[in-house]
């Protein structure tokens, strides 16, 4: 085979586990094999603009840095009552060493001020970038959406960041953090970008 198509084994650049974990699930499904980023190189910072730009930052730094094949990701949750925020923010909402729980309080709290100010819509959707990016520099990119909206309070145990909080519309009321990792994953911006990258990476070389 030629071109990327018969690449399955890429460096994750996340060094974040909740996330590696998450990836793993959806791609090891489709028969591409991750290993992990060295700890020799270091973590980029994630100054880009846009999704696209944060994912691309970090597959490149890896691929520069390895000399190997790279997948990223980039996540932001937006909120339409906050003009899509927190977006491209969404990591350091709250300030630089945010907590998850540091996170979702302010957004409960700017969610509620929201609606002391007339504005009572809590609808959102958390949307993916994933990214491959091969040494010589060419890459594939996919995205991921899923929309729902963001619950009154915390809810479940499961999964990570925002999940206590928000309500996936193609659901049954339940949280993200409230399903199992197989149904958020069958829900999720980062189980449709990846699922979505995995088919591009599989579909036949036509370059
Ligand atoms: P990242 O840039 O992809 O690491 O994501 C930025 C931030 O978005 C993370 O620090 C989490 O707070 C949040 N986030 C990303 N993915 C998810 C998810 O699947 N559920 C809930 N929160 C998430």
């Amino acid at each position: 085979m030629k071109g990327w198509v018969a690449v399955t084994r890429f460096v994750i650049a996340s060094a974040n586990p909740d996330k590696v974990a998450e990836i793993e699930a959806i791609l090891g499904a489709a028969n591409v094999e991750l290993v992990p980023r060295p700890e020799w190189v270091p973590e980029v910072t994630e100054d880009g603009a846009t999704l696209a730009a944060n994912a691309r930052l970090k597959a490149a730094a890896i691929c520069a840095a390895t000399g190997e094949p790279a997948i990223a990701d980039d996540t932001g949750l937006e909120v339409d009552a906050l003009g899509g925020a927190p977006g491209v923010y969404s990591a350091r909402y709250a300030g630089p060493d945010a907590t998850y729980a540091d996170n979702v309080a302010l957004l409960l709290r700017e969610l509620a001020d929201a609606a002391l100010e007339g504005c009572s819509s809590r609808t959102a959707r958390f949307r993916t970038v994933a990214l491959a990016r091969f040494p010589d520099g060419r890459e594939i990119m996919a995205e991921g959406v899923v929309e729902g909206q963001i619950a009154t309070e915390p809810r479940g145990n499961g999964g990570f960041g925002y999940d206590p909080v928000f309500i996936p519309r193609e659901g049954d009321g339940r949280t993200f953090a409230e399903m199992t990792p197989a149904e958020k994953h069958e829900l999720s911006h980062r189980g449709r970008a990846f699922r979505a990258l995995a088919a591009a990476l599989a579909a036949p070389d036509t370059r």
